[in-house]
């Protein structure tokens, strides 16, 4: 079996057997994996992490020859915790969101560099002092693009009028509806969406990350995208996540 060392941002760790750790780690080359740590609870110091979510690690894993996908980790060397991120609550509950929602709704071995460097990307906004909220939702809004789920926002889902005004966005039809449409089908869960919402949306899928830490969002507008893609990540999950409760009953969220 070949060892294997790659950079690993930690997505989630729980105890596994008497005294080993079962670690979800987002690679660049592997994507999603799982693997168990032996003996770490025994012996912490035998390893250069404190395992912590979110932080940025080199590991060596032996990969599972067949069946199953729970790889051997021997080694887990710390590059960075991002102690920014961690000195304020809300930045360190934003980044444990952005793990804990990855971990969700990513299937493991499915690799994609974009998606590790938008993980990357997102944690370094928050380390530089971005908004916590704006962080999030550029997250959110690049991540659904990366993984097919965005919803439409260029034409009515239904009778495909481009850009209608007024304009609504229904969770479940999974995406913009016009007034006409709204009327006849799509009432119950549809509710109005601003133009600007809607500019700001496109505007981050046009734009690189990077090109997007200090890009300004008013009040309104920042509320309108919170609305659509809070709602809208929650209907892609079976359950709320951890993180989401936590910012929410600190007013965060
Ligand atoms: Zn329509």
């Amino acid at each position: 079996m070949a060892a294997t060392k790659t950079q690993a941002f930690i997505l989630k760790t729980q105890d596994y057997r008497d005294t080993s750790i079962l670690g979800h780690f987002y690679t660049r080359e592997y994507g999603k994996i799982r693997g168990i740590i032996k003996g770490v609870r025994d012996a912490r110091s035998r390893y250069g992490s404190t395992l912590e979510p979110f932080s940025l690690n080199e590991i060596l894993f032996y990969k599972r020859r067949r069946g199953g996908d729970l790889h051997q980790v021997t080694q887990v060397d710390l590059v960075t915790l991002f102690p920014g991120v961690r000195e304020d609550l809300e930045r360190l509950a934003t980044a444990s969101y952005f793990v804990e929602l990855l971990n969700e709704l990513v299937e493991v071995e499915d690799p994609s560099p974009a998606l590790f460097d938008l993980l990357n990307d997102s944690i370094l906004f928050l380390a530089g002092g971005a908004s916590p909220k704006r962080s999030a939702r550029i997250f959110e809004i690049k991540l659904l693009e990366l993984l097919g789920l965005l919803p439409e926002i260029g034409a009515c889902v239904i009778c495909r009028a481009p850009k209608p005004d007024p304009v609504y966005f229904n969770i479940g039809i999974g995406g913009i509806v016009c007034a006409a449409c709204r009327s006849a089908r799509a009432r119950e869960s549809a509710f109005p969406v601003s133009k600007g919402t809607l500019q700001f949306l496109r505007h981050v899928l046009r734009s690189k990350p990077a090109d997007l830490q200090n890009v300004k969002v008013s009040q309104e507008v920042g509320e309108g995208l919170e609305k659509i893609l809070r709602r809208f990540v929650d209907y892609h999950l079976s359950h709320k996540l951890k993180s989401v409760i936590f910012l929410e009953k600190m007013g965060y969220n």
